[in-house]
């Protein structure tokens, strides 16, 4: 019999992608055993107020790059195609029925976005159609589940906990990378070489001075 696949989807604004994300996937696909990584730029996050500095096709472009060469890392255009905002459980719904039910699909997500979980739309639900994977995030304390056992009850938050994964601590952002890039400051070690090479070729983020 064959055995289910493990699918990781890590879906952002990726407003550049940065050597964080890339750190935490690598950690998240050898930890979890992945068959799949898929990168999922978002058109518009709908736990965000503002749109994306960059485009859609310049996101994507960005991510390409950043995953060249790398077995298993792929990206996806699906929300980038279906309107704004960009719903994960839609998201998910959509790589379920790809996969016909067959994949164990998991969504990553960092320790940041904790405080607004329970907000997320139709979380409960999304909660059921994949496992979530709170990732420790750089800069912040260790994710604390107990806040949420208000909004999902314990059982729930139980799993959480197993799901946590403890990534490397890799304290960047995409807004210090886009604020650095805007004052003229060095950003190799955030972003790798070829991300950085197609945001000076395309004056993205203020760097056409
Ligand atoms: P911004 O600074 O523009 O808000 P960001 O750096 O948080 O961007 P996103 O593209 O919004 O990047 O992040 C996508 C996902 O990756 C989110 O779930 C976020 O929590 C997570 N993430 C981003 N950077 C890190 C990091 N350094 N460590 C762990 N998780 C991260």
């Amino acid at each position: 019999m064959q055995t289910k696949q493990n699918i990781i989807l890590f879906g952002g604004s990726f407003d550049p992608i940065h050597n964080g994300h890339l750190a935490v996937a690598s950690y998240a696909f050898d930890h979890l055993g992945a068959d799949r990584l898929i990168f999922i730029p978002a058109r518009r996050s709908p736990h965000k107020t503002d749109l994306p500095t960059a485009d859609g096709a310049a996101r994507l472009a960005m991510i390409r790059r950043a995953i060249a060469g790398r077995e298993g890392f792929d990206v996806s255009d699906c929300e980038l195609k279906r309107a704004a905002p960009s719903y994960t459980l839609d998201t998910v719904f959509q790589f379920r029925d790809q996969t016909c039910g067959a994949a164990e699909i998991f969504w990553l997500v960092g320790a940041d976005v904790i405080g607004d979980l329970a907000q997320w739309y139709r979380v409960e639900e999304l909660l059921g159609q994949c496992r979530l994977c709170i990732m420790y995030r750089g800069g912040l304390p260790r994710p604390d589940l107990t806040q949420l056992i208000f909004a999902f009850g314990a059982e729930r938050v139980r799993q959480l906990e197993k799901d946590m994964l403890p990534t490397p601590l890799i304290d960047v952002s995409s807004t210090d990378v886009r604020s650095r890039l805007a004052a003229g400051k060095p950003v190799e070690a955030l972003v790798p070489a070829s991300v950085q090479d197609y945001i000076r070729q395309n004056a993205l983020y203020g760097t056409a001075h």
